[in-house]
């Protein structure tokens, strides 16, 4: 069992709140996921919007992932990371002209291309710089990813991708587009997706419409799956590592794939959230008429999940063994949303305590705030601490 343990020592002259990646757990993850997909020659685009921090960023280029990468900051990051442009594409619904031009600068791998007007705009942009860009249509699948309604993606009420009723329009309007290829199909059906079941669903819609594209003689070279892996919440400890073996498997067993045509993912959380934990003190205890408050030093301008989706984090106290009890754990912020837990058990709190909120490496710190002018968390490696 491989278990983030916490250089407690270190941290005691830190100030609080940060955020503390166990790059282990990182490197462990990264290894296990090269692994799992060279077994098929799969290609991994970490999607940058999951953390950005260059410390980590670092760390999955070298293990040689690409970048998948939803606006221009997202590119120069992966860029200035040193992740090669010919590994980088380019999602959005919403891709502004200055943000085309850097992808075209840089002529990155293939943007994934939400709409007409978008293909219209990028060929156009495109031919200015007497360039083609390779492009690949994100298609809404309809497929239900079964997660919270904010992270579903995948169903034809969403914003994002091409329905399937607008590919024959689509289909015709390619060849008048000089300036664009077509080398792909792209897809991504939602986040913290735990059901191999809704990838399964989504694997056999891929087949069906790749049927759509060989009644039409249109080769495509490239299928994208976008990502979505869940991780474990209730339990970092016990999986710190997601299963990317089954997860592969699913694609492996069920998506018809052509001798020629190779497959993409994208994943973001499945690669961070169990490398980091956002460390936080114990400012007051205080006691409420029906229950008791552990008031952080935290809030939702540190970590958002829990406000923004009801999400679950661990939470745990690093500093005391003494008998558990039940707290609101709840952060400083002038909103009643501010809370990261409610009813949460704690060995007994007292002020000054460490508390860890766990599984916080995605979608942590990149999603932090000033609100109420509060500085933004800062963070450390593990390897750093141990110099
Ligand atoms: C957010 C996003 C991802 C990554 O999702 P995870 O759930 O973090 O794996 C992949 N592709 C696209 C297009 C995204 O928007």
């Amino acid at each position: 069992m491989l278990k983030a343990s916490y250089p407690t020592d270190k941290f005691r002259n830190i100030p609080t709140p940060f955020y503390y990646y166990d790059m282990d757990v990182l490197r462990t993850t990264l290894h296990e996921i090269t692994q799992q997909a060279a077994k098929s020659d799969f290609h991994v685009h970490y999607a940058m919007k999951a953390n950005a921090n260059p410390s980590i960023l670092k760390e999955i280029r070298m293990a040689g992932l690409g970048a998948d990468c939803v606006s221009g900051g997202e590119i120069q990051a992966a860029i200035d990371a040193g992740i090669t442009s010919d590994k980088i594409v380019f999602a959005g619904v919403g891709k502004a002209d200055w943000e085309i031009n850097l992808a075209l600068d840089h002529n990155i791998f293939c943007f994934n291309v939400e709409s007409v007007p978008e293909l219209e705009v990028i060929n156009n942009l495109a031919g200015r710089k007497n360039k083609t860009a390779q492009v690949a249509l994100r298609i809404n699948p309809n497929v239900n990813a079964h997660t919270h309604h904010y992270i579903t993606t995948g169903l034809n009420e969403n914003k994002f991708g091409i329905n399937m009723n607008e590919l024959d329009t689509v289909i015709e309007l390619l060849p008048s587009l000089e300036h664009i290829t077509l080398i792909g199909i792209h897809f991504h059906i939602g986040s913290q997706i735990t059901d191999m079941t809704s990838f399964q669903s989504l694997c056999v819609r891929v087949n069906e419409i790749q049927e759509y594209f060989f009644s039409r003689h249109i080769m495509l070279k490239h299928i994208n799956v976008g990502g979505g892996l869940g991780v474990n919440y209730e339990h970092p400890n016990h999986f710190p590592v997601p299963d990317f073996e089954a997860y592969f498997k699913v694609f492996r067993q069920h998506l018809h794939l052509q001798p020629q045509q190779t497959l993409h993912f994208e994943l973001g959380r499945s690669v961070v959230a169990q490398c980091g934990s956002l460390i936080a003190r114990v400012l007051y205890v205080k006691q409420g008429a029906t229950k008791q408050f552990a008031i952080l030093d935290a809030g939702f301008t540190d970590l958002i999940r829990p406000t923004l989706y009801q999400a679950y984090h661990r939470i745990e106290n690093l500093s005391s063994d003494e008998e558990e009890e039940l707290y609101d754990v709840v952060g400083p912020i002038c909103e009643s949303s501010d809370t990261f837990a409610k009813a949460c058990t704690l060995n007994k709190a007292h002020r000054g305590d460490l508390i860890a909120l766990r599984s916080a490496g995605a979608y942590g710190e990149i999603m932090a705030s000033q609100y109420n002018l509060r500085k933004l968390p800062k963070s450390y490696t593990s390897d750093e601490l141990q110099r």
